[in-house]
């Protein structure tokens, strides 16, 4: 079995409609970018903060100017088509509640956890830079793997999503001093308290940093906790539907994994790899 689940149907542009992606058209064309890449389940998750309900949550600047688009259409519309229906959740500490309520007025077939934000700090947004906002690279890493964790010990998720993600920038930002691996066991230990899945993301071959998420130590530590892990690409056009998935699956099986996870109605089973 391979997955898609981390999958968008419109570019991040603000101005990408929901008239104009969400469309029957445009799902066809990702289920054919999936059949060619033989990905058999193919899932949508758009992200929250593209929809007014994300409000209710947290009012970020970057939130205010993005949430405009009515949820309920949106799973409506995924379940007018073949697409597995699941929903990008950004993780924002202390609103755990507000998050459950938002989730549970929904059908998802999976929730996939992001931290993309430390406090008003971007971790892969350019116009709110954590890295200015804290300076101190082992600030912005412990505070991201600690994030990170409490998001798993939320049980809020069904994946946590790209799970390195504070990667992106490789060399266009200062690296940690310490090993990261002292970062990762915070999160590792949370993982291995959960029963949350790991995303193994294609994205990250296509960022900056050039490697998949999660690291490779990283992958190691959470298969010795236990972990059970997932395959996606986020991608945000059709032609990202399996990316590299041939070499991804390779290095998967190098790492000692064997099975993937798969998701409905946020019931999780495990079906073997490829
Ligand atoms: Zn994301
Ligand atoms: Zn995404």
């Amino acid at each position: 079995m391979l997955t898609d689940y981390h999958v968008h149907l419109r570019p991040d542009a603000p101005a990408a409609s929901p008239d104009a992606y969400f469309t029957q058209e445009n799902v066809e064309r990702y289920r054919e970018a999936a059949r060619e890449a033989g990905v058999g389940e193919l899932g949508v998750s758009e992200h929250v903060y593209r929809f007014e309900a994300a409000l209710d949550v947290w009012d970020h600047e970057f939130w205010r100017q993005n949430a405009r688009d009515d949820l309920a259409a949106y799973c409506e519309f995924v379940r007018s088509t073949p697409l597995r229906l699941g929903i990008e959740m950004d993780f924002v500490s202390g609103r755990e509640d507000r998050i459950s309520s938002l989730l549970e007025a929904h059908d998802f077939d999976y929730v996939l956890g992001s931290v993309h934000f430390l406090a008003e700090g971007g971790v892969d947004h350019d116009g709110y830079d954590v890295w200015e906002r804290l300076g101190d690279p082992d600030r912005v890493w412990d505070r991201y793997f600690r994030t990170l964790a409490e998001a798993a010990r939320s049980g809020l998720f069904d994946v946590l999503a790209h799970p390195d993600l504070v990667k992106i920038w490789g060399n266009r930002r200062p690296a940690p001093t310490r090993d990261p691996r002292f970062y990762y066991e915070t999160a590792v230990e949370a993982i291995a308290d959960s029963d949350v899945a790991v995303e193994v993301s294609t994205a990250g071959l296509r960022k900056p940093v050039a490697e998949l998420y999660p690291d490779p130590a990283f992958a190691e530590m959470c298969l010795d906790a236990g972990a059970p892990f997932s395959l996606s690409s986020d991608a945000h056009e059709p032609g990202h539907v399996g990316y590299e998935y041939g070499p991804t699956v390779e290095t998967m099986r190098e790492w000692g994994i064997d099975e993937v996870a798969v998701f409905e109605r946020r019931q999780r089973r495990m079906e073997p790899l490829g």
